[in-house]
């Protein structure tokens, strides 16, 4: 006690007037969250928008349960486990009992005199839609790594595409407590993996027995978790140790900014106020990653990481680019993100709630709304809508507001025509438009089925609304066999969706094996001159075109259509277009969705001056046929979409996952690289295997794997393009054997 009185009072002499932000208060208010009293521009600098992204286990629902809990918002005194299954974030049963987040729920709270909006979004794979609108929502990331485990798959994954959205981002380092917790190593695979500026901004402290017990902040050279100190932590030797640390700190901060460099160089003293300065600045400009770290299970270092998220990460007005968006009419906009311009926000996401109904969740990027009897403007839709109510919410909780400002992440009750990906304003002459969210491909698909046409109904109705919720789901009724057929991102995905009918519905679901989605394409090219002549009531109708159709070098592209000559006029265009897009819908071979084909109607050559006189109505059926021709002489292919497979595994695994993942028939993979990652666990060494494996092949591979490796494998996947199937599965295809 007395040494870590001793280190406070230290410290205390080498404060230069730190002021103890945030962490200080809030551990105070537990249980009532701080009005937010401010308003305008001081309002939004007090606004945080981050997420949590991490490899699925690394801790992030843990640590932000820990966040929550920490501020005080939750109404209720333990601490939610994943483990026990209680905790406020992963709010469906589905997810409780999977231990795993599939919704992306915000949470609003209030951390100090700070606004917190903490944006949950899924680790899993499948779920790549969601984590792309969550990230589109976001200011900033908050990235979890395993302290033992290290950079892994997911993490790869997560680091990508928050560099695709431009985020700042802070590091935490998580399961200090753990044996094996390698906290040096770990930077050091970070700084190599993805090529950043990383420095520690804490220094861990660990009792005698190794035990971990909080960290020291080597900006303010403060203890931060100091009630836990034992007597035995001596200060002197604490600096000393530190001091390596706080170094390597100033290095990277003085290498992004030259006046950290000239009083670096001067040996002047770099102030904590200076040094922290110099990190947020650097931080937002994605140069510096800073590095924290935790064991938020025993909720240790949580504090100090939402003092860092309010200290380092920027508020939603110090965004580097103003948001660009298209007016009704095609022009360019630019949004500043102020409270003080037009109001802008987007949908990410619509959910619906028992009580409330249809529920739709919006970013709002610029101006406010504090007027309740204005009705809002759809700009997509172009339509007016009238919300009954405006929310901010905590998990499955809510709380009605009378203001909505720049950086909210709010939900609005009574709107009918807003989807996900809409932009809303009150300006209707303007009427900007954000870029909307990527969709992704549906990749996989299985058969529901039901018992009883009750059943039926009651699915009917909960799958409408899952697809009101999910852009990236579709429901196809097949005609010819009855079936309906739920496609979506990847098994995973799908399965999430059965689990919840099942456990919200009590009902039996008979699903079907997962089955890919393929494509047809063509591999040649050819033309194709087709006579058209039909007699139609009346009318007579004739024309004559030339189709060309050749491969697109991506195979994965969308088709191009294209309508040559300047004889058409413009209705006559449209109608080619239509019946060249009409022509290609479906391929020849089992009548599959068409990608990777470009085509190209014309006049047959010479004979140009006979076009104006072909109807509409005949160039489409024309165009149509021809195009159906063409392809059907363009050497018409399967494609089949192929996945990049990342595998960490203990390396006894390594042969056996190896040859199943090469097996020529049934996975019909192609490893490209295998080698020892550089850290250990348990003295296990582990290895990483890269691979390229259709995705016909990876199904049922996170059980298989699981059962092999026993838990201890874990991958990512993601889409890396399309191939054309092998003769033997395009043959099985066409016998109806897949
Ligand atoms: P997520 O998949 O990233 O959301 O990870 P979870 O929060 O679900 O945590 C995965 C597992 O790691 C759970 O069993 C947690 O109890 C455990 N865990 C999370 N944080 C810590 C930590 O700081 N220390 C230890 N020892 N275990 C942790
Ligand atoms: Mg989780």
């Amino acid at each position: 006690m007395l040494a870590s009185r001793l280190l406070w009072r230290y410290t205390e002499r080498r404060r230069w007037s730190f002021i103890a932000r945030g962490f200080t208060e809030a551990a105070n208010i537990n249980g009532s969250a701080v009005p937010n009293s401010y308003s305008g521009i001081e309002s939004v600098k007090r606004k945080r928008v981050f997420g949590i992204a991490a490899h699925i286990d690394a801790g992030k629902t843990t640590t932000s349960e820990a966040i929550l809990h920490a501020s005080g918002s939750l109404r209720r005194a333990r601490m939610g486990r994943v483990d026990r299954g209680d905790t406020a974030l992963d709010f469906l049963p589905a997810e409780r009992e999977r231990g795993i987040t599939i919704q992306s729920a915000a949470a609003t709270f209030d951390w100090g005199d700070h606004r917190i909006f903490l944006v949950d979004s899924p680790g899993h794979l499948d779920f790549t839609f969601e984590v792309e609108r969550a990230l589109r929502v976001m200011d900033a990331v908050v990235v979890v790594i395993d302290a033992v485990a290290g950079v892994q798959p997911q993490t790869e994954t997560v680091w990508r595409q928050a560099d695709r959205a431009e985020l700042p981002r802070l590091l935490l380092v998580n399961k200090m407590d753990r044996d094996g917790a390698r906290l040096d190593e770990v930077v050091e695979e970070i700084q190599a993996h993805f090529g950043v500026r990383a420095p520690l901004v804490q220094y861990p402290l660990h009792g005698d027995d190794g035990t971990f017990l909080g960290v020291f902040d080597l900006i303010t050279l403060e203890v931060r978790s100091g009630e836990l100190l034992p007597p035995e932590i001596c200060l002197k030797s604490l600096m000393v140790r530190a001091q390596s640390s706080r170094d390597a700190l100033v290095e990277a901060v003085a290498d992004v900014d030259d006046n950290v460099m000239s009083l670096f160089l001067e040996e002047k003293p770099i102030t904590p106020e200076i040094l922290s300065e110099s990190i947020r600045k650097a931080c937002a400009q994605r140069k510096l990653v800073p590095v924290l770290c935790a064991a938020a299970l025993k909720d240790l270092g949580v504090r100090e990481l939402m003092d860092g998220v309010v200290g380092f990460l920027p508020s939603p007005s110090e965004k580097e680019e103003p948001l660009r968006a298209q007016t009704a009419d095609g022009r360019q906009l630019e949004i500043e993100n102020n409270h003080e311009g037009m109001f802008v926000a987007q949908a990410f996401k619509v959910t619906h709630d028992g009580h409330r109904g249809r529920l739709v969740h919006f970013r709002a990027f610029s101006g406010t709304l504090d007027n309740k009897k204005l009705a809002i403007w759809n700009c997509n839709k172009q339509k007016k809508e009238r919300p009954s109510k405006w929310l901010h919410m905590l998990a499955d909780t809510f709380t009605e507001q009378e203001r909505i400002e720049c950086g909210d992440v709010f939900a609005m009750v009574g709107l009918r025509y807003t989807e996900t990906g809409d932009t809303i304003s009150l300006d209707s002459s303007k009427s900007p438009i954000l870029d909307g969210m990527q969709v992704p491909q549906a990749l996989c698909s299985v058969s529901i089925e039901t018992d009883s046409p009750s059943a039926q109904r009651d699915l009917d109705e909960f799958l409408a609304k899952r697809l009101a919720e999910d852009p990236s789901l579709r429901l196809v009724h097949d005609e010819n066999t009855g079936e309906s057929l739920l496609s979506g991102v990847g098994e995973l995905h799908l399965e999430s969706i059965c689990d919840r009918a099942r456990s919200e519905l009590k009902l039996d679901l008979h699903v079907s094996q997962p089955r890919v989605a393929y494509r047809e394409s063509v591999r040649g090219e050819s033309d194709h001159v087709e006579d058209y002549d039909a007699q139609i009531g009346m009318a007579r109708l004739t024309a004559r075109l030339r189709v060309r159709v050749e491969q697109l070098k991506e195979p994965g592209a969308a088709n191009i259509v294209q309508v040559k000559g300047e004889h058409w006029s413009r209705a006559q265009k449209e109608a080619l277009a239509d019946g060249l897009e009409a022509g290609l819908a479906r391929g020849r071979i089992l009548g599959y969705r068409t990608q990777g084909i470009s085509a190209v109607v014309s006049a047959p050559p010479g004979e140009e001056e006979h076009c104006s006189q072909y109807a509409e109505a005949a160039l489409r059926a024309c165009c149509s046929k021809a195009a159906r021709e063409a392809m059907a002489a363009a050497e018409p292919i399967i494609v089949e979409p192929m996945m990049k497979v990342v595998i960490d595994v203990p390396e006894e695994y390594q042969r056996e996952l190896m040859n199943m993942l090469a097996h020529p028939t049934e996975r019909r993979g192609r490893v490209q690289s295998s080698a020892p990652l550089d850290w250990r666990n348990d003295a296990t060494t582990y290895v990483r295997i890269n691979a390229t494996v259709p995705l016909q092949g990876m199904i049922g591979w996170t059980s298989k794997m699981r059962s092999i490796t026993k838990g201890r494998g874990t991958f990512s996947m993601e889409l890396d393009g399309y191939e054309q199937v092998p003769t033997v599965i395009r043959d099985s295809l066409v016998k109806g054997i897949h």
